[in-house]
């Protein structure tokens, strides 16, 4: 009889006694019954001085024959449950999300990725092949960050290739992140090409078999190399020697609900705690990426200029206060005649608006009323193709209504503002003869799949391209020469600490998919942005293309305001139903917080979101000087107040967002 203390994936944080009839090794996988569900536990210690009494310990249930999760791996998961402020018990469900992976599959599973069976590496040019030579001596050294930073184009997946196959070599997994909507059936193919063999895909939207087919693979050690979305970071490889985390600036490596953590920054922590090199690589690094090779703690790897030749295309600002679309219309004079020449010269063109559906807002002409959704502060936005008028953040609405539903008015409500959908409609009025495509991710819009899309872009099926966020990330398309960028300004808009910087990467970026090919008598990709700022500095740092311009004035900003990565931010998040308590709350917090010049608190605010899914929000902003425990000190606060359950707290280590 021995008894154990489990962690039960239940966002709990303490372990529970259980009884077993062996001695279970730390790390083991054992069915639980909890509450009244069966959940997965692990053993975390042997706790046997238990001193409740023995016919009041449950026993454990099953014991899975799964290799134990191992020790380096428990430490990772304390780690993260510490920095993110989350109880263990929600970190371990990311690791093992349902006991249901470890049960005996039905039929044997088809693992991937088993080993290198070949496949063809290109022969690199000088620089990259510096950089790749340098990649490939961190692997088997134990931990390392390096940047890997060049222009898009540049070749960075091919150099990084060679680090992965060096790890592969040395018989080690490997894990290539990337954000969600970069995973796209080319990158897989790609791998495939050159190692011959296919990576396991690892995203949010797969079936339980294939998840099983994938979290077993890699949990005994036979799937060798890993693609996923920002979830992949916490399957329990058996042996990791690399991560890449590509496209390390982007957003959506944040996970904002439930555990609330940075993939590539947890993805960092877990080179430290395992011991293996980590790469990032992307054209347009973050700040703090870039404040931290400063400060020596990353190192780097450059590629300065494109692949084989290719040309950074010319970048042209379109003052939208002087070159006036018509009205109603949202293409400037000048935008037209390039979109124009391009599709008469049979290339293609991207018109860049980072707005899904119609229009964003629909307001009644009769009584003024604005449709929006009486759950969240948002306006519902409206999709013609589909007929819906809905929520982008909750899902409220349905068929677009033919009345105003305020005042009853027929005929009255009016599109405010552009979606792709409006852009969609001007280009078709003005091109008749171009094939027009959106891509947006409400691709049942139409019915197409998305690789079906790329595919057709990439065969030069489509003149003109009309492409929100997604269009941006990776994609290559070798017609593509001319990029029209809508609304340069809409990311500004927001005004939150890193709108300025993500503006820079988003456009860059999309300024990135033009000309990527050599084109003739060497000419260039165009690319212009339409704005109502030129003057701004981000929008000139953009025309000139210097990064390191953008970049010091970022950083000298970030300095004088005492911003991160000068200092630490976190964010404290309170919602529920009833909005008294929930200010109460946040009163109560602001009023017992620890104050200094180096722990500033402030709030409770209204958010932007003040109102989300029926919950009423609060928000309070702790900016915390780098030499303080951060964590511990909001711990400590915290842990002095009594919290009403019918209000919920979550902690925002680092936050991206501010809404
Ligand atoms: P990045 O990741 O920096 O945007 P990629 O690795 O996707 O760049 O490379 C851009 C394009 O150039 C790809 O089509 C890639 O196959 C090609 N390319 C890059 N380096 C080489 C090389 N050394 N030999 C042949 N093709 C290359
Ligand atoms: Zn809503």
């Amino acid at each position: 009889m021995h008894i154990h203390s489990i962690l039960p994936a239940t966002g709990i944080d303490k372990g529970y006694s259980y009884k077993a009839d062996e001695i279970l090794p730390l790390g083991t996988y054992v069915k639980i019954s909890f509450g009244r569900q069966d959940v997965v536990g692990v053993v975390w210690d042997n706790d046997v001085t238990a001193d409740i009494p023995l016919n009041k310990i449950k026993s454990v249930s099953e014991i899975y024959d799964s290799p134990p999760l191992a020790d380096d791996m428990r430490t990772y998961i304390e780690k993260v449950a510490g920095w993110t402020m989350t109880p263990m018990g929600s970190v371990l469900k990311m690791v093992i999300p349902s006991y249901k992976l470890l049960e005996e599959p039905k039929r044997p599973l088809q693992f991937f990725c088993m080993s290198i069976n070949g496949g063809g590496a290109v022969a690199l040019n000088k620089d990259q092949g510096t950089a790749a030579h340098d990649l490939c001596t961190n692997i088997d050294q134990g931990y390392s960050c390096t940047l890997l930073d060049g222009v898009t184009g540049a070749g960075k997946t091919e150099v990084y290739f060679e680090a992965v196959a060096e790890c592969m070599r040395a018989d080690h997994q490997v894990l290539i992140m990337m954000p969600e909507i970069a995973l796209t059936g080319g990158f897989v193919d790609r791998f495939e090409k050159r190692f011959g063999t296919r990576a396991a895909l690892w995203h949010s939207q797969m079936t339980p078999k294939q998840r099983m087919t994938v979290w077993k693979g890699v949990a005994s050690g036979q799937t060798k190399a890993v693609i996923g979305a920002r979830s992949s970071l916490f399957l329990p490889y058996a042996d990791l020697g690399l991560i890449v985390v590509d496209e390390e600036h982007d957003q959506s490596y944040k996970q904002e609900d439930n555990v609330i953590y940075h993939a590539r920054d947890m993805a960092v922590m877990r080179g430290a705690c395992m011991k293996h090199p980590v790469i990032l690589a992307s054209a347009t690094p973050s700040i703090e990426t870039l404040q931290n090779i400063e400060s020596g703690r990353y190192s780097e790897v450059t590629l300065p200029d494109r692949f084989g030749g290719a040309h950074m295309p010319d970048m042209h600002l379109i003052d939208m206060r002087e070159d006036k679309a018509e009205s109603g219309e949202f293409i400037s004079p000048t935008l037209h005649r390039a979109i124009n020449e391009t599709v008469k010269s049979g290339e293609q063109v991207l018109l860049f608006l980072n707005r899904r559906g119609y229009a964003p807002l629909t307001l009644c002409r009769s009584c003024g009323a604005r449709l929006e959704c009486p759950q969240c502060t948002a306006w519902l936005v409206a999709h013609k193709k589909s007929g819906r008028t809905f929520c982008h953040h909750c899902d409220y609405g349905g068929r677009s209504p033919d009345k105003c539903p305020s005042c009853d008015a027929d005929d009255s409500l009016v599109p405010i503002g552009p979606g792709v959908e409006r852009i969609a409609e001007e280009v078709e009025a003005k091109y008749p003869d171009a094939r027009i495509m959106i891509l947006s991710s409400d691709t049942a819009e139409d019915g197409l799949k998305l690789q079906e899309k790329l595919d057709a872009i990439q065969r030069g099926d489509v003149d003109i391209i009309i492409g929100t966020q997604m269009t941006a990330k990776g994609h290559h398309f070798p017609k593509l020469t001319c990029v029209g960028v809508i609304d340069a300004d809409i990311g500004m808009k927001g005004g939150d600490l890193r709108a300025g910087e993500r503006t820079w990467q988003l456009l860059h970026q999309v300024a990135g998919r033009a000309g990527r090919e050599v084109l003739s008598e060497g000419r260039k990709g165009q690319v212009y942005l339409q704005t109502y700022m030129p003057e701004n500095n981000v929008m000139e740092s953009l025309i000139d293309q210097d990064r390191d311009a953008f970049t010091s004035l970022e950083l000298e900003m970030r300095k004088m305001a005492n911003m991160p990565p000068y200092s630490r931010l976190a964010g404290i998040i309170l919602s529920g139903k009833n909005e008294k308590t929930v200010e109460g709350v946040g009163r109560t917090l602001a009023q017992t917080a620890p104050r200094s010049d180096e722990f500033i608190v402030m709030g409770p605010a209204i958010p932007a979101f003040a109102m989300l899914r029926g919950k009423h929000r609060r928000r309070l902003l702790v900016q915390c000087s780098r030499k303080i425990n951060l964590q511990k000190t909001i711990e400590d606060w915290l842990g002095r107040i009594d919290i009403p359950s019918s209000v919920r707290l979550s902690v925002d280590i680092d936050p991206q967002s501010f809404l």
